[in-house]
């Protein structure tokens, strides 16, 4: 039973105001470790809401616009500051209602900062690029504009970090926001918008408002003052956004699922291999987008393979993430629980070899929280749907290949291509693998995870649609590009009939 009478109420943030909602009404969100704490009781906004915080960017867009680029960088710098003297307090509100070890909280925050780092200094780097006329006398340049009014929908696994690569490069940009967060994670957004706030934001740069997905999701897609949406959730629901926007004629940008592998080739390294798969399937409780729910493993190397990931996976201490000496921390939510559960239950039923946990734990220190064992299937065949689905958890199916042509095969028959992952001393092996995984992001001798802030990050096939974020594309998908052509002879002259 949880008790919501004693935390505290957080508000929306709207052309500069902490406000209520115009519901009346607000929703509770427990911590995921131990289900009767509430961390915090948030807005249950409505349709209205979106419209007014719309209306609230709208109206600052031109003003924030007009700002030159470096002078929004000095602000991100401020909120630099502020993110480092807020770093625990952060890593903390993440593990709270997230659940994720605090270690990775943590690593959470530092990811943050070093996207606002970057981004803050491409303020001054904001190019477009001069080039030759084809008319005398002509100067021909490009310059980036602001879309305008940018709707940024986000996911509950990384509370900071995806909201932070969003918000980052589309207000450097010279884009105002109306941001909602997960409903399940929307104490650390409170803090990420109070830090913006904080750090001299103008009012109605940035809006913020929690609730429903299903119901204000619609608005922030569908109002006509919303020039861009950039998403990052599940492929069902990017799909139905990219669709509407699109037919909208909307600037869409949506990362969505993954089922991503790590492929051990006979000749790896299983000093890096093994701990590469653990730390890839069983950290942050697999609830990463990057996170490895696929092992394809040679069959020379297969058994070596196996006893070593068995010994090491079982060793995991599963607990409260806030306890430092835990590796698993539980599932985020009731909703995530079941759905590892179920896939666990499909896996066995599917006749795959259930080699390794797969329970619920439900005694003692677990009893209040989301816990799910470390879970190993053998024996899975690639049309199984433990195999195909995304579980979004520590499940982690093994497959046996014959060659690396059947390794990438594998891996490539998915309908996802976010990551993936290669464990071999061999370069030819790992450049065929390169030039031929379907995957946005390759890693070799590296674990599936992660990726570097001022690189391009995103997926192909169901994976991802329009622009990846991040690096230099990152800033691509928040402006548009404007073609200027200046003529300055002093009189008439002969010109194009092309166009
Ligand atoms: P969801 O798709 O359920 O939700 C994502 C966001 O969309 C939430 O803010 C949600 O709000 C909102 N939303 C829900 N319905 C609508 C709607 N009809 N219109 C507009 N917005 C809506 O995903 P999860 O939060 O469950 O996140 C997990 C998923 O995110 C996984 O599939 C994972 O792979 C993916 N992910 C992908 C990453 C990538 O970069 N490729 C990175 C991280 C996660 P509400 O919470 O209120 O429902």
């Amino acid at each position: 039973m949880t008790d919501n009478s004693s935390a505290k109420t957080h508000q929306n943030f709207i052309g500069g105001k902490w406000q209520d909602s115009i519901s009346g009404q607000v929703y509770p969100v427990a911590n995921p470790a131990h289900t009767s704490q509430v961390v915090g009781n948030f807005q249950s906004s409505l349709p209205q809401d979106a419209e007014n915080a719309i209306a609230a960017a709208d109206a600052a867009a031109k003003d924030w616009a007009s700002m030159p680029a470096p002078q929004r960088g000095a602000i991100l710098y401020k909120a630099l500051d502020i993110f480092g003297r807020r770093a625990q307090e952060l890593a903390e509100a993440i593990t709270m209602e997230e659940g994720k070890p605090i270690a990775d909280a943590m690593g959470e925050v530092k990811r943050a900062m070093n996207i606002i780092e970057y981004a803050a200094g491409e303020g001054r780097r904001l190019f477009g690029y001069t080039t030759p006329s084809e008319l005398p006398d002509t100067v021909a340049y490009t310059v980036k504009r602001p879309l305008g009014v940018v709707a940024l929908i986000t996911p509950w696994n990384f509370p900071l970090a995806i909201p932070v690569w969003k918000l980052a490069p589309c207000l450097i940009a010279g884009n105002t926001v109306v941001y909602k967060p997960a409903s399940a994670t929307p104490l650390t957004a409170v803090k990420t918008v109070e830090i913006f706030e904080e750090a001299g934001l103008p009012p109605g740069v940035l809006n913020f408002i929690t609730g429903p997905g299903s119901s204000i999701g619609n608005t922030l897609v569908e109002d006509p003052r919303v020039a861009g949406i950039s998403f990052t959730g599940s492929t069902e629901i990017g799909t139905a956004i990219t669709a509407r926007g699109s037919e909208l004629l909307k600037k869409m940008q949506c990362e969505m699922g993954g089922k991503n592998a790590a492929i051990i080739m006979n000749d790896a390294d299983l000093e890096k291999a093994v701990p590469g798969v653990v730390q890839g399937a069983f950290g942050s409780t697999g609830q990463r987008c990057t996170a490895t729910s696929r092992a394809i493993v040679e069959d020379g190397i297969y058994d070596e393979f196996m006893s070593t990931l068995i010994e090491q996976t079982s060793a995991l201490k599963i607990g409260d993430g806030m306890d430092e000496s835990k590796d698993v921390a539980p599932l985020s939510s009731r909703n995530q629980l079941e759905t590892v559960l179920e896939y666990i239950g499909i896996g066995t039923e599917e006749g795959a070899k259930l080699t390794l946990g797969g329970h619920h734990l439900q005694d003692g220190e677990f009893a209040d929280g989301y816990y799910v064992e470390p879970t190993i299937f053998e024996d899975v065949k690639p049309e199984m749907r433990i195999a195909q689905e995304e579980i979004f958890g520590p499940v982690l199916s093994v497959f046996k290949a014959s060659g690396l042509q059947d390794a990438i095969r594998i891996n490539n028959d998915v309908e996802f291509g976010l990551s993936s992952s290669i464990y071999t001393r061999d370069l030819v092996q790992a450049h065929e693998y390169i030039n031929t995984s379907h995957n946005g992001m390759v890693h070799v001798n590296a674990p599936t995870l992660g990726g570097e802030v001022h690189l391009p990050f995103g997926g192909l096939g169901s994976s991802g649609i329009g622009q990846r974020e991040q690096g230099t594309e990152g800033f691509d998908f928040f402006s548009e590009t404007v073609t200027v052509y200046i003529d300055h002879s002093a009189g008439a002259k002969e010109r194009s009939r092309f166009i």
